[in-house]
């Protein structure tokens, strides 16, 4: 059997490159390592631990890229969700830079696999912070001296009239400005991965939803149809695997956020917008991400949502953000809109660590995750082939659980998030 479900309709999934099908799991299957999720978590980690001799079994539920890795900004940034101040108060600044100089690698590791495995994903180099309030001018300064200062990592900043070379917008205040960011197809990308890992010997069964894991020297993982003993196992599921381990579900919040890309504007029109072809975020806490595609649309995303349900007259509201960036697009309208959801962790820290001796897990990205996910399966690899220097650091980061549980951390997090855009708004 080789069917699965077709990937959730976006822009990515109607310009995506063929899909290789991959079969179910049937029967009872060994192999040195069982990773959960095919995103780019999990195909990272199959990939460098194919390439370094284990046996790997991929478990997905749906198909390859169907979850966030598949549906995202493609703005590929270096850090944290959580920024360096954060991690420095949780791990001490000389850790922190280390967290920071790694990275870099996840960075770094996109162009090397893209140029080693000829992945076609339309990377361009090229991001910006942008700031709409003058708070948000200091904010960003303050950022560039301690990146420069204390993390080696020099950024630049741009004014009014140097932002608006590249991008013209009256939002828009000033920007911090890294050559080495960039965005790409993210879904493309994951899919050349997954082509990769398979290439290297990597097995990935689709439609074979993990539905429990048997702990112990040899941790098993059943699906509906069959089963894999493995010595090491990888939780990758992010933000849409429940109940495998109720004590990493505790950790994060699925938050849902949204993506339009227009109709094709034409060259001429979309460099109009932005003119060196960079990738943008602003820093509100409720962010505006916005980059052009390789056909010239403009993909625009943002807006969250804390329910399971899209948000009311979503294509309305996500119009008017795009307008209010980009007033010259009234009359322009989404061809296609998509959702997805993302895991952010209670202090938007990586959650990276071991369940127990051999059962790993990634997540936490929260909305941060396409560099840091290559770092994340490089780190869990090393760590399976027994060196943990880079995974003990990680996972000395403290997390807490969301409080209430499943029934009352959402409407804690509304509550939250309505004070945190109050102040977006305000100030
Ligand atoms: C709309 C959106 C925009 C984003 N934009 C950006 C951006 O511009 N830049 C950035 O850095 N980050 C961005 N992110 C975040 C980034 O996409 C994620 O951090 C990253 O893709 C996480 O990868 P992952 O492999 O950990 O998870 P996923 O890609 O979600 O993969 C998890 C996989 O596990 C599978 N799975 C779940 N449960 C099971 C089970 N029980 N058995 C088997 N398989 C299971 C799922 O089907 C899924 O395929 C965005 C996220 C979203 C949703």
């Amino acid at each position: 059997m080789s069917d699965h479900p077709s990937h959730p309709a976006s822009w990515y999934a109607a310009s995506a490159h063929a899909m290789a099908t991959h079969p179910h799991l049937e029967g009872a299957q060994r192999a040195d390592v069982c990773v959960l999720g095919a995103g780019l978590t999990g195909l990272n980690a199959a990939l460098e631990l194919a390439e370094a001799g284990y046996q790997v079994i991929v478990l997905e539920a749906e198909s390859v890229g169907w979850g966030a890795s598949g549906r995202n900004g493609g703005q590929v940034i270096f850090g944290f969700g959580c920024g360096e101040s954060k991690l420095e108060g949780l791990v001490g600044r000389a850790d922190a830079q280390r967290l920071f100089a790694w990275s870099l690698d996840g960075v770094r590791m996109i162009g090397e696999r893209i140029a080693r495995h000829q992945i076609a994903c339309d990377w361009r180099s090229g991001h910006a912070h942008v700031a709409i309030r003058p708070r948000h001018v200091v904010e960003l300064q303050h950022w560039q001296r301690q990146l420069s200062e204390h993390y080696n990592y020099p950024l630049t900043w741009w004014d009014r009239d140097q932002l608006h070379a590249n991008l013209p917008s009256e939002r828009y205040l000033g920007a911090l400005y890294d050559a080495n960011s960039g965005h790409l197809h993210p879904l493309n990308y994951t899919l050349g991965l997954a082509r990769a890992a398979c290439a290297a010997g990597v097995r990935i069964f689709a439609g074979s939803k993990v539905l429990r894991i048997e702990h112990g020297a040899r941790p098993v993982l059943h699906t509906q149809h069959g089963s894999v003993r493995c010595d090491f196992a990888v939780l990758a599921g992010n933000a849409l695997v429940k109940g495998i381990a109720p004590q990493l579900d505790r950790k994060i919040m699925p938050v849902g956020t949204y993506i339009g890309a227009t109709a094709v504007l034409g060259d001429e029109r979309a460099r109009a917008l932005i003119g060196n072809d960079m990738a943008v975020a602003d820093i509100n806490w409720a962010l505006d991400y916005f980059r052009l595609s390789a056909d010239h649309r403009l993909l625009f995303g943002g807006r969250a949502s804390y329910s399971n349900l899209p948000p009311a007259n979503l294509r309305g509201v996500m119009r008017a953000r795009m307008r209010r960036v980009f007033p010259q697009l009234k009359g322009v309208d989404f061809e296609y809109l998509w959702g997805g959801v993302i895991d952010i962790s209670r202090n938007r820290a990586p959650h990276w660590g071991r369940l127990c001796d051999n059962v790993y897990f990634a997540q936490g990205f929260s909305g941060h995750g396409v560099a840091a996910t290559g770092l994340a399966g490089r780190v869990i690899a090393e760590a399976i082939r027994g060196q943990s220097e880079r995974m003990d650091v990680f996972a000395r980061i403290r997390h807490r659980d969301f409080p209430g549980g499943r029934a009352l951390r959402m409407p804690l997090l509304v509550a939250a998030m309505a004070w945190f855009k109050l102040r977006d708004a305000l100030w």
